[in-house]
């Protein structure tokens, strides 16, 4: 029999982000390492974060790339990602469920522009608390220091820019590489690291009294037991045995299994990662981008206005202006779907204005004002966006 899951310290949900090859991975392990050591986690090594297949997670919690751990003070769910689309569609759209971040910056490289890139979809989406992980600071000893220190002035103005008070932000300065081997010095690095995420990362507000909402990030069939799915909790509290309603699929049911992390639970709230599984909905019924929700509590909708920011070409975005008929990807929530766009009186957008704008989705989701939204085009995040009102 498994072990129930035991609510005995707030809940947080954190992540890393960055530039490709900047130690996101190494770190993540690194920081699941010192927290075994002090006895409050369970060591996941490199290979399993990085390549974790959906076949090897256990239980019916699968949620690749999230590894859970335990300080002092508070319960964290950390999610890390193997590549930059990875980033912008699994974590920065559903980032509106990050309670902060963990940017971890080469001190090498300095900034990239998948640097740059995480930051402003993090704002866009709502995350308030970055902390910055100056990383391989034990290849930057030395002579080198002074270039560790332009690399963190870098940071803090990058940070400032997009409104994050680059002055105050904790940038720590770590070893993901040399903590994963227990050099005692850059172990405590780690430890520097999460006291700065403990204290500096506030509690955020939960709305356990509001509708549940859960937007489903994964898909999967247990043999035996029926169809599951993934996610993290928006809002709202549900029980064992409670109905309701998937969006997207049209079904109504009742949820027979909770679990968090492979530990079953009697309750979800708002800010868990959950699995859920859905008593007799038929697997192909249900896809990533739909939405678990309390029955009748929201209405999907097509059209919403929004304030948009579109990214300049320096930012990875678009070198040309859109007008009225662009027709690219919105990422909301969890969901992937196609919408034409109308400027109004505007004639253009060009690469790094901010416009109002109207938007036809190809498809229903639910949507509500302040809700956070990226656009993608072939492959590349051209804007980011809030929904000022829905139509
Ligand atoms: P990710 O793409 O951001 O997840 O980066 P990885 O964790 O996969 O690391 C990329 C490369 O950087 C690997 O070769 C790591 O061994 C190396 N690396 C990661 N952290 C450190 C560090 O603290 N110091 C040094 N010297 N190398 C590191
Ligand atoms: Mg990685």
């Amino acid at each position: 029999p498994k072990t129930a899951y035991v609510r005995t310290k707030p809940h947080l949900n954190i992540g890393t982000m960055g530039h490709v090859d900047h130690g996101k991975t190494t770190l993540t392990a690194a920081i699941t390492k010192v927290l075994a050591g002090r006895g409050t986690g369970t060591f996941v090594p490199f290979d399993r974060i990085d390549r974790a297949p959906e076949e090897a997670a256990r239980g019916i919690t699968i949620n690749i790339a999230h590894v859970e751990y335990e300080t002092d003070t508070r319960h964290y769910a950390h999610v890390d990602m193997p590549g930059h689309a990875d980033y912008v569609k699994n974590m920065v759209t559903g980032a509106a469920q990050l309670d902060g971040a963990i940017l971890v910056v080469s001190a090498l490289d300095g900034i990239m522009p998948q640097t740059a890139e995480h930051v402003l979809l993090a704002r866009q989406v709502g995350v308030d608390h970055i902390v910055v992980a100056l990383n391989k600071a034990d290849a930057v000893d030395g002579e080198d220091s002074e270039l560790i220190d332009l690399v963190e002035l870098e940071v803090r103005d990058l940070l400032t820019e997009h409104g994050y008070g680059g002055d105050s932000a904790p940038v720590v300065r770590v070893s993901g590489l040399r903590a994963l081997a227990g050099d005692p010095r850059w172990t405590a690095s780690i430890d520097a690291l999460l006291d700065a995420v403990d204290t500096y990362v506030p509690m955020p507000e939960r709305y356990l009294d509001a509708p549940f909402l859960l937007p489903v990030e994964n898909v999967l069939t247990i043999t035996g037991r029926g169809t599951v799915v993934t996610g993290a909790v928006e809002r709202g509290t549900l029980r064992l045995g409670d109905r309701v309603e998937v969006l997207g699929a049209g079904a109504e049911t009742v949820v027979t299994g909770i679990e968090t992390f492979g530990k079953p639970m009697e309750e979800a709230q708002a800010g868990d990662n959950v699995a859920l599984l859905l008593r007799g909905v038929p697997r192909d019924a249900v896809r990533r981008g739909h939405v678990v929700v309390a029955p009748g509590s929201v209405a999907p909708s097509r059209r919403f206005t929004a304030r948009v920011y579109v990214l300049s070409g320096r930012e990875g975005g678009r070198t040309t202006p859109v007008s009225t008929g662009y027709r690219p990807q919105f990422y909301i929530r969890t969901a992937d779907v196609v919408g034409d766009v109308d400027l109004g009186g505007i004639a253009l957008a060009r690469p790094g204005d901010t416009v109002a704008v109207t938007v036809e989705l190809g498809r229903e989701v639910p949507l509500e004002p302040g809700l956070g939204f990226a656009v993608r085009e072939g492959g590349r995040t051209v804007a980011a966006g809030t929904v000022t009102a829905v139509l």
